[in-house]
């Protein structure tokens, strides 16, 4: 999700508690025609996604600022790192923060988990675009090592099987499009692999400067189930 500048962190995230939520909740991975009720946004039912055999490390926020989210030390360049356990949705992209729920977080895959923060840090780079945003992750997931085929399905599947709305593709159109970015970006790699050219990984910063988030989209409706991926 992206939010515009509303006049501090505090006021962004009491706000965004007013916003539209269309990621799945984790305790039904797998709902096929998509029983939630719309407005429902208990996390609570105490079951764990089935990928959670063995349990992944908590993300914890570092003291130098940065994310531990499996393994990994995540800064989305310069914007700054907020948990908040109380966020009502996996994470948002505001002007200068990327922000997430620990505990929303917590209950997803080390790839789900990946994938929400650069997600949302790809919303530094490509502004409001949801798709678009998805695509850089994947991008950063393949050229990082650390999303395959595989796991790629976890994160469709995180989607749920929510209708389009107003403001966001529906799930079944995001990982249609998400399945698009992985093909290219493993062509891509493939291609500079041939040609020997493949540099380390790293997120490109967000350009300095240039904040591509001052103007977010605005509210369309409210209340489906927990997401980062709300505006
Ligand atoms: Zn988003």
């Amino acid at each position: 999700m992206i939010i515009k500048r509303v006049g501090g962190l505090a006021a962004v995230i009491s706000l965004c508690a007013a916003l539209d939520v269309v990621w799945a909740d984790p305790a039904q991975p797998t709902a096929a025609n998509g029983s939630v009720a719309a407005g429902s946004n208990d996390t609570s039912s105490g079951a764990r996604p089935r990928e959670n055999i063995t349990k992944p490390q908590n993300i914890t926020k570092q003291r130098d600022g940065s994310l531990l989210i499996a393994g990994r030390s995540l800064r989305c360049g310069g914007t700054r790192n907020v948990l908040d356990p109380h966020l009502p949705n996996l994470g948002l992209a505001a002007p200068g923060v990327v922000v997430f729920n620990p505990r929303q977080l917590n209950r997803w895959p080390d790839t789900v988990r990946l994938f929400v923060f650069h997600h949302e840090c790809g919303h530094h780079h490509v502004g409001g675009d949801e798709l678009g945003a998805d695509c850089w992750a994947v991008k950063q997931g393949v050229r990082q090592g650390w999303l395959g085929r595989d796991s790629l399905t976890q994160v469709c599947r995180s989607f749920g099987n929510g209708p389009a709305t107003d403001s966001h593709p529906a799930g079944a159109a995001r990982c249609a499009s998400l399945n698009r970015c992985f093909a290219t970006a493993m062509a891509a790699l493939a291609k500079e692999k041939a040609r020997g050219t493949t540099t380390e990984a790293k997120a490109e910063p967000p350009d300095t400067g240039a904040p591509k988030l001052l103007q977010g989209p605005t509210l369309k409706r409210s209340g489906m189930r927990p997401s980062f991926d709300v505006k």
